[in-house]
C-alpha cells in the first residue's frame, strides 16, 4: 500500500484477512489472550524499543516531560496495582477527567491493564454532564486533579453512592476517605503485575459520543478492537519505523484515545503530546521543532489555520512532515488542496465513528487523493451504500446514488452495546449491516462522498440536500470562513435552506454580502437548492471535538428548546 497505485489497494484489499493482520500482534504470553496494553506497552519492552521514547509531553510552559516504552511499562503496572488494592472488580468502570496530562495515559493504559473499562470525560464538563456520565456509566473509580475535584466533583458525591474513590493526581497527601492522592498511591505500589488472560471479547473501553444530533450515547469497545488501532496505524496513518506522531483531539473524545494513545503506542512509533489548546504559531512551531512525520488533527483545526493566511512551509522547516490527517467532520476540498500546497504534503481526509472505534475510510497516501472525498474503505472493512425502508435494506451497486451508508458489521472494533439503551443498539444493525447514520455517495471508482448525517438533510422543493454540499460550495467563496446549513420548515416547499455564515476578516456583513452569496451559490449549485437566506454570525456553535451543532442552529431558528449541550464548546 505504500506505492501511488490504485490496483495495489485493490489487490491488498481482496486479499487482507484480520486473521492475518492479527499475527502483526504478540498476544499474552502464554497464549493467554489479546490485550490492548499489552500490546501498546509491554510487548515492545521486550525488545529494541524498551528505551524509545513512547510519548514526549509539551507542559504549557514549553517543558518537555518524556516517557519511554520501558517507563510506560512500569507506571501502568503500578496503576493497575492501585485498582487491585482498592477492590476494583474487572470489568468495573474507570473514568477520567483530566487534560493532556501524563496521568491520563497512564491510568488509560493501567485500566486496560487491570482488565477494567476505561472511559475517559472531556475535563471542560461542567457537574451536570459529569454526573450524567459517571451515573449512566456506573463509575466505581474517577481520576481528576485537585481543581476539578474541589469544584465539580466534590458536591456531586452524594449521588453517585456507586463511585468509590477520586483519585486526585496533584494531591500530595490523601484529603479523606474517598479522595486519595494518586502520587502517593502509585508510590506505594508495586511495577510488577501480571495480566490476567484478556478474551478478545473482554469490555475494554467505553466512550460517549460527540452528541452533535442529541444526547450522547455510550459506545462500548472490546479488547479486540486493537487490532483496528493496528492495522488502520499502518495503513493510513503510515507509520512507519522511527516515526514522530501527533494527534490534536482533545482526550475526552475517542480520537484522543484510539489515534492520540493506542494506535501509536501498538505501532511502536513515538507521540507529541501538547497540553495547550489549539494555537496556530505554537501548532507550527511543534511541527518544526519536533520533526513530526505525521499529524492527525480536524477540519475546524485547518479551517482556523487557513484563516491565518500564511504558508507554513515558507516559514517552518517542515520537511519531516510526510502526511496530514484529517477525521471528524466533512474536510472541504478546498481545505485540502490548501493543506496540500500549505505543508507541502497530501492531506487525507478519512471518516469514523465513535461506534467503529477507528477510521473505516480513508484517503491513502499510497493512492490518489480526490480532493473531498473521504476515500475508500479501509481492507478488511466492507462498506456500502444502501436504501432503508424499515426493516429491509436493499445495497445501491450503481455509483453516485445517495443512500445511508453502512458497514459490515464484522470488523474487530465495532462497538458491542449502547450502554443501558439496548433497542436503540438493535436498531443500528439491519442482518448484516451496521447503519452509520450518516448519507452518501459511491463514485464509480470507489471513493465515498460525505453527504451529511441522515438526520440533518433538507427537503426542499423536492430536492434532498445535504448541508455538506452546500456549506462547501459557499466556502469556496473568497469571503466566507466557515459555514453552516440548515432546512427552515417553510409551507410551499417544505423546508428552506438557510445559512449560517463566519466571514473572514476584511469583509464586511451586509446586504450585497448576502446577495452575492446568495447568487454564487445559485450559479454554482442551481436555485433549488441554493440557500434562500443567509445570516451572518461570528462564530458557529460547536462539540468539543470540533464539529458544528446544526440542530442547536436549528433549534435557536426555531425557537425550540435547545437540547443537550453538554459538549458545546464554551462561550457559543
Ligand atoms: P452523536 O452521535 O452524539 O450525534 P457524533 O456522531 O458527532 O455525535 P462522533 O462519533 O464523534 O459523534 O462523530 C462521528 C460522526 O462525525 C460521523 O458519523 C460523521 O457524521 C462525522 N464525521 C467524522 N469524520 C468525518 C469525515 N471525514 N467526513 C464527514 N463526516 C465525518
Ligand atoms: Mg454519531
Amino acid at each position: 500500500m505504500r506505492k501511488p497505485n490504485l490496483a495495489e489497494y485493490n489487490t491488498f484489499y481482496k486479499v487482507f484477512d484480520w486473521k492475518k493482520e492479527q499475527s502483526g500482534l504478540t498476544g499474552l504470553p502464554g497464549g493467554k489472550g489479546i490485550n490492548i496494553a499489552y500490546e501498546a506497552v509491554d510487548r515492545h519492552t521486550e525488545g529494541q524499543l524498551k528505551d524509545s521514547l513512547a510519548i514526549r509531553f509539551i507542559r504549557k510552559d514549553d517543558q518537555r516531560e518524556d516517557y519511554s516504552y520501558g517507563m510506560l511499562k512500569d507506571l501502568t503496572a503500578k496503576f493497575a496495582n492501585i485498582l487491585r488494592k482498592l477492590g476494583l472488580e474487572e470489568g468495573e468502570r474507570v473514568f477520567s477527567l483530566l487534560g493532556r496530562v501524563p496521568e491520563l495515559y497512564i491510568v488509560a493504559l493501567g485500566s486496560l491493564k487491570y482488565k477494567a473499562v476505561f472511559c475517559p470525560l472531556f475535563s471542560v464538563f461542567g457537574p451536570e454532564p459529569i454526573l450524567q456520565r459517571l451515573s449512566r456509566g456506573d463509575a466505581r473509580i474517577l481520576v481528576t486533579n485537585a481543581q476539578f475535584y474541589i469544584h465539580k466533583i466534590k458536591g456531586l458525591l452524594d449521588q453517585l453512592p456507586s463511585l468509590k474513590y477520586v483519585l486526585i493526581t496533584d494531591a500530595t497527601e490523601d484529603f479523606d476517605d474517598v479522595a486519595l492522592s494518586f502520587p502517593k498511591w502509585m508510590e506505594r505500589v508495586s511495577k510488577d503485575f501480571e495480566i490476567r488472560p484478556t478474551n478478545l471479547e473482554d469490555p475494554a473501553l467505553l466512550h460517549f459520543t460527540s452528541g452533535t444530533t442529541g444526547m450522547p450515547k455510550g459506545a462500548l469497545h472490546v479488547h479486540q478492537a486493537v487490532l483496528t488501532h493496528f492495522t488502520t496505524g499502518k495503513y493510513v496513518l503510515d507509520f512507519q519505523k522511527g516515526d514522530v506522531f501527533w494527534c490534536t483531539a482533545d482526550p475526552g473524545w475517542v480520537t484522543g484515545t484510539s489515534y492520540g494513545i493506542i494506535s501509536p503506542l501498538v505501532n511502536g512509533v513515538s507521540s507529541i503530546i501538547d497540553e495547550n489548546e489549539f494555537d496556530g504559531m505554537r501548532w507550527y512551531e511543534i511541527l518544526e521543532k519536533e520533526k513530526v512525520n505525521v499529524w492527525y488533527t480536524a477540519p475546524t483545526a485547518i479551517r482556523r489555520l487557513m484563516r491565518m493566511d500564511l504558508v507554513p512551509k515558507e516559514r517552518y522547516d517542515l520537511s519531516h512532515l510526510r502526511l496530514v490527517l484529517s477525521v471528524g467532520e466533512p474536510l472541504h476540498a478546498g481545505a485540502v488542496v490548501w493543506g496540500e500546497n500549505a505543508f507541502g504534503v497530501p492531506v487525507l481526509d478519512n471518516w469514523w465513528q465513535t461506534e467503529t472505534g477507528g477510521i473505516m475510510i480513508a484517503n491513502y497516501r499510497s493512492m490518489k487523493v480526490k480532493p473531498g472525498s473521504m476515500g475508500k474503505p479501509l481492507p478488511g472493512v466492507v462498506a456500502a451504500i444502501a436504501n432503508i425502508k424499515e426493516e429491509d435494506i436493499i445495497i445501491q451497486d450503481q455509483p453516485d446514488i445517495q443512500g445511508h451508508l453502512v458497514l459490515k458489521k464484522d470488523f474487530p472494533s465495532i462497538f458491542r452495546a449502547y450502554l443501558h439503551e439496548e433497542e436503540r443498539y438493535k436498531k443500528c444493525f439491519k442482518g448484516d449491516w451496521y447503519v452509520t447514520g450518516d448519507l452518501a455517495k459511491k463514485d464509480k471508482d470507489g471513493y465515498f462522498w460525505f453527504v451529511g448525517r441522515a438526520d440533518d438533510i433538507i427537503k426542499t422543493s423536492g430536492h434532498m440536500v445535504g448541508p455538506f454540499e452546500v456549506e462547501s460550495t459557499l466556502m469556496k467563496h473568497p469571503a466566507v470562513a466557515e459555514a453552516a446549513v440548515i432546512g427552515k420548515p417553510e409551507a410551499s416547499i417544505g423546508e428552506l435552506v438557510k445559512a449560517f455564515v463566519v466571514l473572514k476578516e476584511g469583509y464586511e456583513a451586509n446586504e450585497d454580502m448576502e446577495l452575492d452569496l446568495i447568487g454564487f451559490a445559485r450559479k454554482t449549485m442551481g436555485p433549488a437548492v441554493a440557500p434562500k437566506e443567509i445570516e451572518f454570525v461570528d462564530s458557529l456553535p460547536k462539540t468539543k471535538s470540533g464539529k458544528i451543532l446544526r440542530r442547536l442552529l436549528k433549534a435557536r431558528e426555531l425557537g425550540l428548546p435547545e437540547g443537550d449541550l453538554s459538549t458545546l464548546e464554551k462561550n457559543q
